[in-house]
């Protein structure tokens, strides 16, 4: 399979998906999830008609998508894995969106490099819905004062939710959970479901769905 049968069959996918679920056709992002696959086998999935990307490494990124970006207008780049403070400045000057805010020290970090850069990346709120002590995200019962902390404290709009539910669970409860959570918030973004599970999160509210494998093929 090409990757514009793969991008084509996703995307197929999911509007099944919006139309069970009675959601309007469109109303769910796909951001694909590029890491670990060079420019040599994004490009195809550019050129088959994507522009949302994920990458989960400041570094990789930065090594991958200044290049991309002068290949092809409206490029929007999606940080979805782990930030350091030491790297915010790089991250908020590479990405468009943040799905990883997760601690006070983050926030404000990202706080300070918009003000210096006059840019305003677009953030999602990682909460750790499983509570595994190994993962990101901030604990569920913190959330939604983190939330509000982000806007009060740090005056940062945030957009949505993310979560990425403990591989031997099933999401649907997990999802479930960080649905209710954004509604407590009031934040309308819901980052959720990934290449085994994106359409249980579209059913249940995904704004953005993170597919990498199931679009590039299994990661070496
Ligand atoms: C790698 C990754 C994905 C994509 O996972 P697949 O199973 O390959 O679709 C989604 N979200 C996050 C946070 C990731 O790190």
């Amino acid at each position: 399979m090409t990757a514009a049968t793969r991008l084509a069959d996703i995307r197929h996918r999911i509007a099944r998906a919006e139309r069970t679920a009675g959601r309007p056709e469109g109303s769910t992002t796909l951001v694909a999830v590029s890491k670990t696959f060079p420019v040599e086998e994004i490009r195809p999935v550019i050129e088959a008609g994507q522009r949302v990307f994920g990458e989960n490494r400041v570094q990789e990124a930065a090594a991958k998508w200044p290049l991309l970006r002068a290949e092809t207008d409206g490029i929007e780049l999606h940080l979805i894995g782990p930030l350091q403070s030491n790297k915010a400045a790089e991250a908020v000057a590479l990405f468009d969106v943040i799905h990883t805010v997760d601690r006070d020290k983050i926030a404000a970090a990202i706080a300070a490099e918009g003000v210096r850069q006059g840019r305003r990346p677009r953030l999602f709120v990682q909460v750790n819905t499983g509570l595994e002590p190994q993962k990101a995200g901030i604990d569920p019962r913190e959330a939604v004062a983190f939330v509000e902390r982000c806007r009060s404290v740090h005056g940062l709009a945030i957009e949505g939710l993310m979560c990425i539910p403990p591989a031997e669970d099933a999401p649907a409860p997990h999802f479930a959970l960080l649905a209710k959570l954004a509604r407590a918030a009031s934040v309308d973004g819901l980052s959720m479901g990934m290449s085994s599970d994106f359409e249980i999160a579209v059913g249940q509210g995904a704004t953005h769905v993170r597919v990498g494998s199931a679009l590039f093929g299994h990661r070496g």
